[in-house]
């Protein structure tokens, strides 16, 4: 009985490879000093699966940006304005595609399926050139067979990657990006040569595209493009991988026709129907990578379950051919529990981060095989009743509060029109309100500050002073830059979630408990386990002392429900509307608190709010219900004079707008600058709709700082779309990744900008 692993986090226990990263990067280190990072990190994970019994170690999951860059550029497909010259991929023009440089802009990035990771889409058209220009899934092979562990490739499949793909600026939108498959395919079969020279007995493509709504031609494409492969990949074990979700009827038929293919790897934990296709026909002779070990919460496998789930299969595939795998890759999952001091034991028994879901594996494949650790299952029977009964969990008063919204409607009274007219009576506003997302950057000094304070080394009057005069700081900022809805910045928030997160209860925390979310950049995930409720206010002595500060409209800032549930690792034992539920009535008693602390404009961010989209759209409506919902349930308690905002991060809204109207914001700020303009269509629905909208006029993820003619060419642009009274000026998101330096001539140019086209109107 065999035991496989998808794919694992790549920053290492403690973001080892986000400080290397960063600090080259900086300049402060060499690509030598980067490279030893990334191969101890590789090194140290492969050892650890092999030591834990994994038969089946992937490699090439590490990334030193992103899995699908990677097969960008193992295919040399360098959008033009990067001056690739050909050859091997260097780092510089790799972190130029990423990242963008001082001259060109990154690449655009968007959210990895339903995942908070974020990977960065191929630009491709009719006159794409591809040539073999990174030997990474090789090299990194060959790297860890020299430790003596055999392990199996992963590439991003050639499908998926034209899938996931976007056309490049200029080309037709209608342009097939699966008409590249002849392309791409003689470079797999090159790489694919390589692996075997090198001994590689196994390969794994990732084909996650095969869970979604595909049509007849896309489905077409896997079979003739596994076909074409075929020959090149006959003397090895071929695995496609699939994950998060069921996979329809339909594309299970075609994978488990695919030629060449030997095994299918399957989301058992998002898959109840995907068990009854499994059960209903599986091709004889062929390998099941059955996934039930959750790869994307922090929950340990209830492994009773997960056995007798597998002891089903045994039949469906045969003893020899059923492999005890993850969901998906373990990327999605905190790294290790061993590195949490800050949890208690009871919490901590509840949990199983990756490198305890290895071990979970590997335990599940030994017991199918006759060697059972009872000891092992027993304590984990054990860990699974106690968090059933823990009073810790369970808060009657919030469940009931929380059952009773289900049904209702939450509406604010007043229509948008009528109500952003009063508000405008109190904030009398310039046309074209400039403002920006929230925060401002965070700097090593104010890092360390909060550091400090929560580790007690400093005292609360010390950091109630640090904080102030860094807020006093920002509002004279944005005095002198002349912005006129103003923020405190954030300075006193480590992470839009967990910051709220920390004060609310039913939540638990991790000190290291990173996921990748972009690059170098990660998050902490919340962890919640049981009813959410708000013991205090969380947000009013910042917003009231920022307010004291200016004359200026102060806007408060919170996180939505949907966000903070779609950014938390949520409990899967009750539905996760319900939860929402809960986390929406623990900020509306907030919002009334700034209302009645006197902040009449109050921002709160639903950045995350399409993230939680089903992957299939027979399940969108239902999702969007909720969601909307628990906004609205925030919210529709205000008076019509205060002011609220929503902002949304990027996403593609043109299938959501019609939910974006319904959740009644009065004024909404989007990101626009990365994906674009594709916007256009969105905001023309705002005209109809009336609320205020702030499309973003510059992209705050590059460290480019965009001229004053640039913005106004941007906001020209909208203005020939949207109404004057409407449009509000802003950069796309927070400003705490920027440095002072960037940040203050962006702002600069933005409200000159502004000001220019103010006179012109
Ligand atoms: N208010 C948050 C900030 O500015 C919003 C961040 C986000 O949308 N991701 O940081
Ligand atoms: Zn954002």
């Amino acid at each position: 009985m065999a035991s496989h692993i998808v794919g694992y986090p790549r920053m290492g226990p403690k973001r080892e490879l986000k400080f290397a990263l960063e600090s080259f990067w900086d300049g402060k280190s060499s690509a030598e000093d980067l490279e030893k990072v990334a191969t101890d990190l590789r090194s140290s994970i492969w050892k650890q699966m092999a030591e834990a019994g994994i038969k089946y170690i992937p490699s090439n999951t590490f990334s030193y940006y992103d899995q699908v860059l990677d097969t960008t550029a193992m295919l040399g497909a360098v959008p033009e304005r990067y001056s690739w010259t050909g050859g091997e991929i260097g780092l510089s023009t790799y972190f130029s595609m990423a990242r963008g440089n001082a001259t060109v802009p990154a690449m655009e990035m968007t959210k990895w399926f339903d995942t908070n990771y974020h990977f960065i889409v191929p630009e491709l058209g009719p006159t794409s050139k591809f040539s073999y220009a990174s030997h990474k899934a090789v090299s990194e092979y060959k790297e860890a067979k020299a430790l003596g562990i055999d392990t199996v490739p992963v590439l991003v499949g050639p499908v998926s990657y034209l899938l996931l793909s976007k056309p490049a600026k200029g080309v037709e939108k209608s342009f097939s990006l699966l008409s590249l498959l002849g392309s791409i395919l003689p470079i797999y079969k090159e790489v694919v040569a390589e692996l075997k020279a090198a001994g590689a007995s196994w390969i794994q493509f990732d084909e996650p595209t095969l869970v979604k709504d595909l049509d007849a031609h896309e489905l077409a494409a896997f079979s003739s493009a596994y076909a074409e492969l075929e020959s090149a990949l006959s003397g090895l074990n071929v695995l496609i991988e699939t994950y998060f979700a069921d996979i329809p009827a339909e594309s299970y038929k075609t994978l488990t026709s695919l030629s060449g293919v030997t095994a299918y790897g399957f989301d058992i934990i998002r898959g109840a129907k995907t068990l009854d296709l499994i059960r209903s026909s599986f091709p004889a002779g062929k390998y099941l990578f059955a996934g039930v070990v959750d790869g994307r919460n922090i929950w340990a496998d209830d492994l009773a379950a997960s056995l007798s789930t597998l002891q089903s299969l045994e039949s469906v595939a045969g003893k020899d051919k059923l492999v005890v795998s993850t969901s998906c890759s373990l990327m999605h999952t905190a790294v290790d529990l061993v590195n949490e001091t800050k949890l208690d034991d009871e919490i901590k028994s509840w949990l199983a981060f990756a490198a305890q879901k290895v071990v979970e594996v590997n335990v599940l494949a030994k017991a199918l095989a006759g060697q059972k650790d009872e000891v092992y299952f027993a304590a984990n029977a054990a860990a699974l009743a106690s968090r059933k009964s823990s009073p810790r969990v369970t808060n009657e008063e919030v469940h009931k509060a929380a059952t009773a919204l289900k049904g209702s409607d939450h509406r604010r009274a007043t229509n948008v029109s009528a109500r952003l007219d009063a508000q405008q009576k109190k904030l009398n506003l310039p046309v074209l309100p400039t403002t920006t997302i929230g925060s401002f950057p965070q700097t090593v000094e104010l890092r360390r500050v909060r550091r400090e304070y929560k580790a007690k080394k400093i005292s609360e009057e010390e950091y109630i002073s640090a904080i102030k005069e860094e807020i006093n700081k920002v509002v004279k900022i944005q005095e002198e830059l002349d912005i006129d809805v103003l923020v405190h910045g954030e300075p006193e928030r480590n992470d839009m979630v967990e910051y709220f997160g920390e004060q609310l209860s039913g939540f638990a925390f991790t000190a290291n408990g990173w996921v990748q979310s972009y690059g170098s950049r990660c998050v902490k995930p919340p962890i919640i386990y049981g009813d959410v409720s708000r013991p205090n206010p969380m947000t009013v002595f910042w917003s009231k002392t920022a307010q004291s500060m200016t004359s200026r409209p102060m806007k408060g800032m919170l996180t939505g429900p949907v966000t903070i549930l779609n950014w938390s690792f949520v409990r899967n034992d009750q539905p996760r509307f319900e939860t929402c539920y809960q986390i929406a009535l623990a900020i509306k008693k907030e919002v009334e608190d700034l209302e009645a602390a006197g902040i009449q404009v109050i921002q709160i961010d639903e950045a995350a709010l399409r993230e939680g989209l089903p992957l299939r759209k027979s399940e969108h409506a239902f999702y969007l219900d909720w969601a909307v919902h628990s906004f609205r349930i925030t919210n529709c308690g205000v008076q019509d004079t205060t002011q609220i905002h929503t902002h949304m991060c990027y996403s593609n809204f043109n299938d959501i707008i019609h939910s974006i109207i319904d959740m009644d914001a009065d004024v909404i700020t989007i990101e626009n600058s990365r994906s674009d303009e594709k916007l256009l269509s969105v905001f023309r629905e705002g005209v109809k709709y009336g609320a205020g909208i702030g499309p973003g006029v510059y992209d705050i993820h590059s460290p480019r700082i965009p001229s004053t003619e640039e913005i106004a060419d941007r906001i020209n642009k909208m203005l020939a779309v949207l109404d004057t009274n409407v449009l509000w000026v802003n950069p796309d998101c927070g400003l705490k990744t920027r440095k002072y330096t960037e940040v203050k001539p962006a702002l600069t140019n933005m409200v000159s900008a502004t000001k220019l086209i103010r006179t012109q109107l």
